[in-house]
């Protein structure tokens, strides 16, 4: 008898029970065949919780991961160890979800009077935890743009990057301050996820006048001038870690050719096969030794030369990758 499948059942039971009751209410909305099955199912799970063995994998013993228990308490199968079937339905979920989310990436290579855009996205697996947007604001000459990373990986933290665009494409609409959509979005991603759920971000709105930037714990953005580049530090703590957060904004003026760079830490921790990261210094060489191509070829470049870093070794996180130019 495991310690922890007895905690993991003791948690799960009054939910069970409690699905028990509710099937047998509703005994005369199904038939009486399907009512057993599904009777047969919670008492099968209620029976392993009095063997202590509720929560482990009905073929390797090991735990099964929290989130599906989580989603669906009667799984008795780790990922590992699904039958076929149950694999395809797997599968077929994370491809309609990689696609639902796909359709939140902003268009490609947005371009204004003043401002050319590009982006890479790229999840370490089927959907990423990734943030990336792009907004052409109402008068048609302001963008807002954002980048920002979901603590956690796969699908959880999947749906709270969906969470977040989701805050931001209402708040953007609505006639306010940089400063205030990012605290406004910080009280409503905090009461709205659980305390250990939070997000890093920065995002900005580049106007016919210039840039104004926020940075909510994330990994600095570069500004790549002409003769120099400078890194923008954080001015504010990640989103969701306490509703009542401060934000400060900071403005900067862009020269014609000057480019805006934000990136996830997915690029910068990167790792080769002895665990040495890719880091900012590398990151800042590449984007300089194409500071005078194109911002698709720029990012060409980095991606290219993290890809090659790697060498052999998968992607770890998502990687973003946004770059905004000032037009010459
Ligand atoms: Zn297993």
């Amino acid at each position: 008898m495991s310690a922890a499948s007895t905690a993991v059942g003791d948690t799960y039971r009054p939910q069970l029970l409690e699905r028990r009751a509710q099937l047998r209410a509703a005994a005369g909305s199904v038939s009486a065949g399907y009512l057993d099955e599904l009777i047969t199912e919670i008492d099968a799970a209620l029976g392993k919780i009095g063997g202590g063995s509720y929560g482990l994998c009905e073929t390797c013993h090991d735990p099964i991961e929290a989130d599906r228990l989580e989603q669906n308490p009667l799984v008795r199968f780790c990922l590992d160890h699904l039958s076929q079937a149950e694999l395809l339905a797997h599968q077929q979920d994370l491809d309609l979800a990689t696609q639902i989310q796909s359709k939140l990436l902003p268009p490609a290579d947005i371009a204004l009077e003043n401002w050319d855009t590009h982006y890479r996205y790229q999840p370490a697996g089927a959907v990423g935890g990734d943030y990336c947007e792009l907004i052409v604001l109402g008068d048609g000459k302001s963008l807002f743009f954002a980048v920002g990373d979901v603590a956690g990986k796969g699908v959880a933290a999947s749906l709270l990057m969906t969470h977040l665009s989701a805050i931001f494409r209402s708040l953007i609409s609505l006639d306010l301050s940089l400063a205030e959509v990012v605290s406004r979005a910080n009280r409503l991603f905090c009461e709205g996820t659980a305390p250990a759920h939070y997000a890093t971000l920065v995002c900005g709105r580049a106007t016919p006048n210039g840039v104004e930037l926020c940075n909510a714990g994330h990994c600095p953005p570069l500004l790549l001038r002409r003769d120099g580049t400078e890194r923008l530090d954080s001015t504010g703590l990640p989103l969701g870690l306490f509703c009542g957060g401060q934000y400060t904004v900071r403005r900067l003026s862009l020269g014609a050719g000057d480019s805006l760079v934000l990136y996830s830490d997915g690029i910068t921790e990167a790792q080769d096969p002895l665990d040495t990261e890719f880091e900012e210094e590398r990151l800042i060489r590449s984007l300089r030794e194409h500071v005078e191509h194109g911002i698709g070829a720029m990012a060409n470049g980095v991606l290219r030369q993290v890809n090659q870093f790697r060498q052999a070794r998968p992607p770890g996180d998502d990687m973003t990758l946004l770059i905004v130019r000032r037009r010459g």
